[in-house]
């Protein structure tokens, strides 16, 4: 080796341990919260992997598979998922949510939909879910290994003639998000910390159905009158590779409902900036709409109830691996779903942790927001969250898709932004608590206008 060849290797060896820390080791923002840090680092890929292995080898999990075998089928899959969730720590309460469904739909005999359920018991009753889907389809399957043709992309139709005891491994839809789920049940549950929201993960059953089981399930919470601050859904994360050979590994989308101040896309900026904080080599897509064109999963069945939903998806789908039988644990990269496991615990701790977001409405449903005595200033008012130390104050121009300006403004529950105008700019404010927890920002809707229809003589 001649001298410069070597002053070359020894500057090439310089530079590659000055070279950034891989993507997954990137630490949290000094700003950082240490007990989110410290959950976020929690995140096994080890034990992700694991848990989809074990999903996948069920075999199949559809719905109506069979119930008594102890190693096919749902029947022996919910078992695994409720040992797994009670072995994890005594703070977990594990539960069986069933409902008894009736023929309807795709769901072609009467059947006992089951959602495994782990709730983490937090100083106030509201509730942060973390869901995704231990369900499965192969709609074109035969029990003959081998004989299952690629699904096309889109949603196929369920036949009533279909076998459910086809193979449908389902590793990534949706072994993934329901591993995801699992995997922050764990992490939340033995981090020895106490959260002020009641964490709740659930394996939902039923999705590939028209999402009966988080159906059933929101229905029944809606009329108990839970409060619900956000469902983070995760359905399908653990590929970086697309069907189209594009890779991505370093981002993932989330999709919600507008309009553009709706819950739903208040948690999805909520999420986008903490995951900024928290795992900053992990991008975060913003998507403007309920889900991918003509597709859809249980996020749906919250938003439906106005409890703020959104759903995570890769960043790129391998449409020919899903629904059917080659969804396999080979068509994984668990180092990828493990930082999207790290945005979901993030964005969880964050809100668990925060107070309630202020409500931005007197109890009779009249938006407190108005124009000052001066008449042309931003006069806001909201109601005490309860813990709330202080307050944020949020604004925007009225075209813009996300918060442009903030300001602390204290513990109060009325600011004035002297000469901004509220016809030209939208406004929100979020709950800050006395560790410096923040809540999802309430805006500032401006109410529907009622036409009303006008009597002309015809
Ligand atoms: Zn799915």
């Amino acid at each position: 080796m001649t001298r410069p060849v070597r002053r070359f290797a020894a500057a090439l060896v310089a530079c590659l341990a000055a070279a950034p820390t891989p993507a997954h080791a990137q630490g949290p923002r000094p700003d950082a919260d240490p007990r989110i840090a410290a959950l976020v680092a929690a995140v096994s890929q080890e034990r992700l992997q694991a848990t989809v292995t074990r999903l996948a080898g069920f075999g199949t999990r559809n719905t109506l598979s069979d119930t008594v075998s102890d190693t096919r089928g749902i029947g022996a899959a919910r078992r695994w998922i409720f040992r797994e969730f009670a072995s994890y720590s005594p703070r977990l309460r594990v539960s069986y949510d069933v409902h008894h469904v009736l023929r309807q739909g795709r769901i072609t005999r009467d059947v006992d939909i089951v959602n495994v359920v782990a709730i983490l018991p937090g100083r106030s009753p509201r509730r942060v879910y973390v869901t995704g889907h231990y369900d499965t389809v192969n709609p074109r399957g035969t029990s003959a290994p081998g004989v299952n043709a690629a699904a096309p992309a889109g949603d196929p139709q369920m036949r009533a003639d279909q076998d459910y005891d086809a193979d449908a491994p389902g590793a990534n839809d949706d072994g993934s998000g329901t591993a995801l789920t699992m995997e922050l049940a764990r992490v939340f549950a033995t981090s020895g910390l106490e959260f002020d929201a009641t964490l709740v993960f659930v394996a939902w059953a039923g999705e590939e159905q028209g999402l009966i089981g988080s159906m059933a399930h929101a229905q029944a919470i809606a009329a108990d009158k839970v409060v619900v601050e956000a469902n983070l859904n995760n359905d399908i994360v653990g590929s970086s590779l697309g069907g189209n050979g594009a890779v991505d590994g370093e981002s993932v989308r989330i999709y919600s409902l507008g309009p553009e101040d709706s819950p739903h896309r208040a948690l999805a900026r909520y999420v986008a900036r903490v995951a900024s904080v928290y795992v900053p080599s992990h991008g975060i897509r913003l998507m403007a709409r309920e889900d991918r064109f003509g597709r859809g999963s249980d996020h749906s069945s919250f938003t439906a109830f106005d409890f703020p939903a959104v759903v995570f998806r890769e960043a790129n789908e391998n449409y020919a691996r899903q629904h059917n039988s080659e969804d396999k644990v080979e068509g994984m990269d668990f180092r990828y779903l493990a930082q999207n496991a790290r945005v979901n615990a993030a964005a969880a701790a964050s809100l668990a942790f925060a107070p309630p977001a202020p409500r931005v409405t007197t109890d009779r449903g009249t938006v407190t927001l108005g124009r000052g005595t001066g008449g042309y200033d931003a006069a806001l008012q909201w109601q005490p969250s309860p813990g709330a130390a202080g307050y944020r104050v949020y604004w925007r121009t009225a075209w813009s898709n996300d918060w442009e300006r903030s300001q602390a403004v204290g513990n109060v529950t009325r600011f004035l932004l002297p000469n901004v105008s509220i016809d030209d700019w939208v406004f929100g404010v979020a709950a800050v608590g006395a560790d410096g927890a923040e809540s999802l920002v309430s805006a500032y809707v401006s109410p529907v206008r009622r036409m009303q229809e006008i009597k002309v003589r015809k």
